[in-house]
């Protein structure tokens, strides 16, 4: 089976080729800069122990320090976390933060684990990968599996170990424990603020919209898109489907999920989730798991827009499947990028010790996504590429303009080695 990160990279060389760039000239970024893989002990509560496998890889710190979440998933393999790490570098530079990427896994299914058991692990990840990460080398996040709970036992662990508050060693941390203001809703807002320059782009307003995956990206984006007034014509989580024509109410939606665990009992009809992805409307949302758009259902595609809110949604042969029948892809390095912006802010506000308000950094959030869109169209223009190469040879662009000048992953300093 090819691997992820394989695949990832030759559409990467061949956006760099469309640039003139040889594969030396991409240099560095073809492998990342260093993988370490750890053996987490875990006392379980019955007093048993297990080691668990776990991963960071850090892509490129070219542009500033590495970047970029922890998944714990049963079934991630360092494939998987490479992949996720050349999509961060990339994602930060079209977003032009000054971040590198980098991404971590830890091999465990979280639901299996009780809530003390899931700390002793995230805090034993921390001791394991403690000498790699810190404010100015490589700043973890949370991913599939962690959340805001996860970062703040891991910030703390990596208080104690440095001897001192360090709150912007991880962002996505909760509020009380040095989190950023808006951090929550970023990415399901920035995929909205990145649909208004595509709106403005197509010179047509786009009123209809469904969104596969209403959990806390597609609440959020559906959220957002009601309140400016688009329909929201149907929903789907991992159980249901449901549609309906007149609108969906994502207040209702989330009431719903929130009291039974599925999105079916808000109104509206139930729907196979084939058929939610085929629904003929404006705009497809997708915010639930990789490659729900393959090869295999692409042709059944209707939507004028796909926005990839989920990093490889849409699998590459989908995504040239999508081009044939004029159907506009917005890539994941651009749609979802939106937490990573508010992580900025985040890192910049623990930097700083001062903090803004929600309004504020949204609308901080808002401004670089609507600067990053503009960006990628006109390369789009230029080159006449389509979005995803558009936003990939923009990175690749702003990285190359770093690079020369760049040394080195930091060493590990004696004491930690
Ligand atoms: P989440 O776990 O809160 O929500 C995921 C939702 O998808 C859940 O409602 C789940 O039931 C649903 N789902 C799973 N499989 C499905 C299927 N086959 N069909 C329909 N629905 C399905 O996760 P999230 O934080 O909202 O993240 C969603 C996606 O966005 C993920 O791919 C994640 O990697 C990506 N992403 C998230 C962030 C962030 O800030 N949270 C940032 C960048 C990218």
């Amino acid at each position: 089976m090819t691997k992820l990160f394989e695949t990832t990279w030759s559409d990467i060389a061949r956006a760099g080729a469309r640039l003139g760039l040889t594969t030396d000239a991409l240099g560095s970024l073809a492998e990342p800069s260093r993988i370490v893989e750890v053996g987490i002990p875990l006392t379980k509560d019955d007093g048993t122990t297990q080691t668990v496998r776990g991963w960071r890889v850090q892509h490129s710190n070219a542009r500033g320090p590495f970047k970029g979440g922890v998944r714990f998933h049963p079934h991630v393999q360092v494939d998987d976390v490479k992949n996720l790490a050349l999509l961060m570098t990339l994602k930060c530079a079209v977003v032009d933060i000054p971040f590198g990427g980098a991404k971590g896994g830890v091999s465990i299914d979280p639901r299996t684990l009780s809530r003390s058991e899931l700390e002793r692990l995230s805090r034993g990840y921390v001791r394991q990968i403690e000498p790699l990460i810190g404010p100015w080398t490589d700043i973890p996040a949370p991913d599939v599996g962690s959340g805001e709970e996860t970062m703040a036992w891991m910030v703390d662990e990596y208080s104690m170990l440095s001897h001192s508050f360090t709150p912007a060693a991880f962002t996505g941390k909760p509020v009380a424990t040095g989190g950023s203001r808006g951090r929550r809703a970023a990415t399901g807002y920035g995929g909205f603020d990145v649909l208004e320059v595509v709106q403005s782009e197509l010179g047509a307003p786009l009123k209809r919209v469904a969104v596969e995956g209403f959990g806390n990206v597609g609440y959020h984006f559906a959220e957002k898109a009601a309140e400016q007034g688009m329909t929201l014509v149907g929903v789907s989580d991992i159980h249901d489907a449901v549609t309906n024509p007149g609108g969906l109410d994502p207040a209702q939606v989330l009431k719903s999920k929130l009291a039974t665990g599925r999105v079916a009992g808000a109104g509206g009809h139930e729907v196979s989730h084939s058929a939610l992805l085929a629904m003929d409307t404006d705009v497809l949302v997708l915010a639930a798991i990789e490659h729900s758009v393959t090869a295999r259902n692409a042709d059944s595609i209707r939507a004028k827009v796909v926005l990839e809110l989920g990093n490889n949604s849409v699998s590459a042969e989908a995504g040239e499947t999508l081009a044939k029948k004029g159907i506009l892809v917005i890539p994941d390095i651009l749609a979802n990028a939106g937490g990573v912006v508010a992580s900025y802010f985040e890192w910049t506000q623990n930097l700083q010790g001062y903090y803004w308000t929600e309004a504020d950094v949204l609308s901080k959030v808002r401004d670089k996504l609507h600067v990053a869109a503009r960006d990628v169209f006109a390369v789009r223009d230029e080159h006449t590429v389509n979005l995803r190469t558009a936003a990939q040879m923009l990175a690749l662009e702003r990285l190359m303009a770093a690079m020369p000048h760049h040394a080195a992953t930091p060493r590990l300093t004696p004491v930690n080695v």
